[in-house]
């Protein structure tokens, strides 16, 4: 099916260069916010990669997302389905069996996923923060061996940083590696781990030189199954209930030196490199949830009969819609343009900490004037407006606090280099 889709993906560049002169629809001209073949960033390849997209979350997700909020993961059979179809590492460079595409298929896949209101699979996580990490900074080995299980859904990938004591402080993180012979072994512990339970690799930061700080940590491939790897329970968390999220103890666990990622003492660089896309899709899924939100609520609204009319026709209403799709529409103008941005590899750290901050807030405003609009309907579980609620709350907390995005872009601004 991927290879269907993708086969015009290979174009020439004549080709898609003509395509973007093809005009295409802005959101706020579209019939829907969230209509296939609109935005300018998007081709006509993007389109048909974004409706199977679509079809599955609808198809494969969807139906069985409420059992698997009871059960606290999603079977591990939905990972390889979705490595079939592509929608895994499609990043990944075809010598690793990636598909070796630019960031806006993962960014449709971003999208489609808040589009279906159904949080439980950690793929962001996966694809598009782990694997990044190991593409960039992995040896020939790690890359061989580890890549084509993330393409194809065989593994799952985590990345713990965020300890008990030390989360926006990453400095004050104390989990160490000390070497020993070839060796190093780990003691520590990390917490709040998206796809923890399920992982077969998690990239864990390690101090291999606490005299340093931040300056003193390194990256290591932790596995399955090592000896001294132990996962704690599945966190009981107030929303993205069928994300397995938990703790994970390294209790004198031996590694080869061959598990570091990295250079030596380096993870925070690396970490500092790859922050800019973890927190593009963090803001990208902050506003097509708000897209589906508002979606939701003008279908909502317009169909409620109240006051011998419709809910729609109070001004009140109309005008928190109004101001519901404005502020949305502004919102993925920006994101837009820090995702074309980072195509050209040229989105800048601040930026995307702009965007983090903004539409994961934009996000929650939009999710709760949408509960509002749904009147008692809204705070019931089986509304996709009331799982939006629930599942934005944790966007502005993590992959940075909203707090931290604030002091880095105050720094950008009065300290520019
Ligand atoms: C569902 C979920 C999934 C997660 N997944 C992962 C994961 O996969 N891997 C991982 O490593 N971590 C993960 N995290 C952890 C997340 O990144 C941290 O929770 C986040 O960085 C905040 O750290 P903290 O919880 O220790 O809060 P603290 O650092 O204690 O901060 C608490 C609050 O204090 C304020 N604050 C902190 N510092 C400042 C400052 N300098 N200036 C102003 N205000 C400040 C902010 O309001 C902040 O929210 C996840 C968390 C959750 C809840």
């Amino acid at each position: 099916m991927i290879s269907r889709v993708l086969s015009t993906s290979k174009t020439s560049v004549s080709r898609l260069s003509q395509k973007r002169l093809m005009s295409r629809l802005a959101p706020a001209q579209a019939s829907k916010l969230t209509d296939i073949g609109i935005r300018d960033i998007f081709d006509s390849d993007h389109d048909m990669f974004r409706e199977m997209t679509r079809n599955w979350f609808e198809t494969e997700v969807k139906p069985f997302h409420g059992e698997w909020e009871k059960a606290g993961e999603v079977p591990r059979e939905l990972w390889t389905k979705a490595g079939e179809m592509g929608l895994l590492s499609n990043m990944v460079p075809e010598e690793y069996g990636g598909l070796g595409l630019d960031c806006k298929y993962p960014a449709i896949v971003w999208e489609e996923q808040s589009y279906s209101g159904c949080t439980g699979p950690g793929f962001a996580m996966h694809s598009d923060i782990v694997a990044p990490y190991i593409t960039n900074y992995g040896t020939e080995e790690q890359k061989q061996r580890m890549l084509p299980k993330l393409v194809s859904g065989e593994w799952i990938g985590a990345l713990g940083m965020t300890e008990p004591s030390a989360g926006s402080d990453f400095a004050n993180i104390k989990t160490v590696a000390v070497q020993d012979g070839d060796d190093y072994i780990l003691n520590g512990s990390k917490v709040f781990i998206t796809n923890g339970w399920l992982c077969d690799v998690c990239i864990v930061c390690a101090k291999t030189d606490p005299s340093k700080g931040a300056h003193g940590v390194s990256l290591f491939l932790i596995e399955d199954g090592m000896e001294g790897f132990i996962k704690g329970n599945k966190l009981n968390k107030m929303g993205m209930k069928a994300q397995d999220t938990c703790e994970l103890f390294f209790e004198d666990l031996r590694v080869p030196a061959s598990a570091m990622l990295g250079p030596k003492d380096k993870g925070f660089y690396c970490v500092m490199q790859e922050l800019p896309q973890e927190r593009l899709l963090i803001a990208d899924m902050g506003v097509a949830s708000a897209e589906a939100v508002f979606e939701a609520s003008r279908e909502y609204v317009c169909d409620r009969k109240a006051f011998k009319g419709k809910l729609s026709d109070l001004q009140t209403v109309s005008h928190k819609l109004a101001e519901m799709k404005t502020d949305t529409v502004v919102g993925r103008a920006f994101v837009d343009q820090c995702i074309e941005l980072h195509a050209e590899h040229k989105l800048k750290s601040d930026q995307a900490s702009m965007a983090k901050y903004w539409c994961t807030d934009l996000q929650s405003k939009i999710a709760d004037h949408g509960v509002q609009l749904h009147g008692g309907w809204g705070y019931m579980w089986e509304y996709d407006v009331c799982k939006h609620f629930v599942d934005s709350r944790v966007q502005s907390i993590y992959g940075g606090a909203n707090e931290i995005m604030k002091e880095l872009i105050g720094r950008s601004i009065t300290n520019p280099r």
